[in-house]
């Protein structure tokens, strides 16, 4: 369940200056597909399109073989686990933040899915910004940290289809290799895109996509695209 494909797709914000031209690609039910490319090159606008922030120009993108279009933004929107850049956290604690979108989840599903993004011990925490305000005392989180509240939500959510949306770009390396070992558990049999700057961070993904100027530069496997650089 899940499968994803973008058929011929074609999207511009401003109809003078196209920013995808073609895109045809699929990631297969369960499969970890990445589109890597350089900055501009397009790659959110895909995750976008997906979501149904925006829709498609030309050309159609399917979700077990039904067009996006065709589905209400809520279906698609409950189908699909989002991993943003910047995580915005709501003035409370890290459970209230993780369980936000699910009010039936009960303690224990909370907890269970903070431990699996390794917050476990944080939830009943305020982040800092917003304790300091009602006069407590708060948790200073990095961004690192903001992202794992995202992927506990997620875990939680328990959609078949993930956006890892540069999930890991903006942290150091030991932070991003933690994530990265979160993520792969919690992509672990759905439906997985991840959007990345650089293809070090990709390793596992089972095809890469090389976004360029709008078309698909090159695709293959990790080691196919060393192989070729
Ligand atoms: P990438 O993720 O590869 O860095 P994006 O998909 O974010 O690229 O953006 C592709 C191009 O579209 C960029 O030139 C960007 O400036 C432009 N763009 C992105 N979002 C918008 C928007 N909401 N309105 C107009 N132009 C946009
Ligand atoms: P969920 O049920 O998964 O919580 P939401 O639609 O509330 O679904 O949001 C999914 C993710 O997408 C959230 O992490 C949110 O931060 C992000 N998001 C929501 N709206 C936007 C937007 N306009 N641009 C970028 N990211 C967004």
């Amino acid at each position: 369940k899940g499968a994803i494909a973008f058929k011929d797709v074609h999207f511009a914000y401003d109809p003078a200056r196209p920013i995808l031209k073609g895109i045809s690609f699929e990631v297969p039910a369960g499969k970890t597909v990445a589109v890597v490319g350089p900055s501009g090159a397009g790659k959110s606008t895909l995750s976008r399109l997906l979501y149904r922030f925006y829709d498609v120009q030309d050309g159609e993108i399917t979700i077990d073989g039904q067009d996006v279009r065709d589905l209400t933004q809520k279906s698609v929107r409950a189908a699909i686990g989002m991993v943003p850049q910047d995580t915005v956290l709501f003035n409370d604690t890290l459970a209230y933040n993780i369980r936000y979108g699910r009010p039936s989840a009960n303690d224990a599903e909370v907890q269970a899915a903070a431990e699996i993004a390794q917050i476990g011990e944080f939830i009943k925490h305020l982040p800092e910004g917003y304790a300091a305000m009602v006069g407590e005392r708060g948790l200073k989180l990095s961004g690192g940290e903001k992202q794992r509240v995202a992927i506990a939500r997620t875990v939680l959510k328990s959609p078949p289809i993930l956006i890892l949306d540069e999930a890991t770009s903006a942290l150091d390396t030991r932070t991003e290799q933690e994530i990265q070992a979160a993520l792969e558990i919690v992509s672990q049999n759905r439906t997985t895109l991840v959007i990345a700057h650089r293809l070090s961070t990709v390793i596992h993904a089972d095809e890469i996509i090389v976004l360029k100027d709008g078309v698909i530069a090159e695709r293959g496997t990790h080691g196919e695209l060393i192989d070729r650089d």
